[in-house]
């Protein structure tokens, strides 16, 4: 396991949180805390704050991401958002198939797939997004579960395009509920997914792919989980809203 060999992100999904002003003022507050960060910085803001988190992080080592995009280019799809609209106002990434999504919005293994294609021939940063809910936890057909979601995810998906993705492990039951999966949990997650990813694209496709672990991670326990063989990174909801807590992170992920 070669840690080096990949890049570590840490993302921020602000989910539906941050008026314009506040949204600046995040940013404003971030910026410095993270300038000299030693891993990549992603910050993903609901669609009415994109054009001010790219505006304030021009020039900046800040990325900006989506937190959904649609599968089709344009069309009869009310209320929905494209990868090429993303990419024309200058979005880098976008996080697809947020379990959030998938609880309420009827997100499915089929549609996760389908924004994945449109994602990667705009030209964007994939982060996705697999996990357990507790029920299958519990059940133990974590790995199961783990695997079928990301082999539908990825069905089509060439070598050269996984170089695009990154893959956020995120449990449902840990999702913004104070219960963080523990460092050994996630790592054995983590660990299955980059195996799978070996059996499927060849072990050095596998040992360049960013894993990501997400799920209540914050500035206390951070850096065990990113001490983690397999963790590359993390994907951030509550602890993204408040730029020291994240800037902690950021910095654990940078040693
Ligand atoms: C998330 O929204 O992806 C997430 C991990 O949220 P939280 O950090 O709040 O659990």
């Amino acid at each position: 396991m070669n840690k080096a060999k990949r890049r570590a992100v840490i993302a921020g999904n602000w989910k539906m949180n941050k008026n314009r002003a506040e949204a600046k003022t995040l940013i404003t507050e971030l910026l410095p805390l993270v300038k000299e960060a030693g891993c990549e910085v992603v910050i993903c803001t609901p669609y009415t704050n994109l054009e001010t988190a790219l505006a304030l992080t021009e020039g900046s080592n800040v990325k900006v991401g989506a937190e959904n995009c649609h599968w089709a280019e344009s069309g009869a799809f009310t209320g929905e958002i494209s990868a090429p609209m993303l990419k024309e106002l200058g979005v880098q990434y976008v996080i697809i198939g947020h379990s959030e999504r998938r609880q309420y919005f009827g997100e499915t293994d089929g549609t996760v797939a389908k924004r994945v294609r449109a994602a990667l021939e705009s030209g964007l940063e994939v982060i996705l997004c697999v996990g357990e809910t507790l029920e299958q936890r519990e059940a133990d057909i974590t790995g199961e579960t783990i695997a079928i979601q990301v082999k539908k995810a990825l069905a089509g998906v060439t070598a050269e395009e996984l170089r695009h993705i990154i893959i956020a492990y995120e449990p449902v039951w840990a999702i913004g509920t104070g219960k963080t999966a523990t460092d050994e949990q996630a790592n054995e997650v983590n660990h299955m997914i980059r195996e799978l990813l070996g059996k499927l694209y060849g072990e050095e496709a596998a040992e360049a792919t960013t894993i990501q672990y997400g799920g209540s991670m914050n500035a206390k326990n951070a850096a065990g989980l990113l001490a983690q063989p397999d963790i590359d990174g993390g994907l951030i909801g509550g602890a993204s809203l408040k730029a020291p807590d994240f800037a902690a992170i950021v910095e654990a992920a940078s040693k």
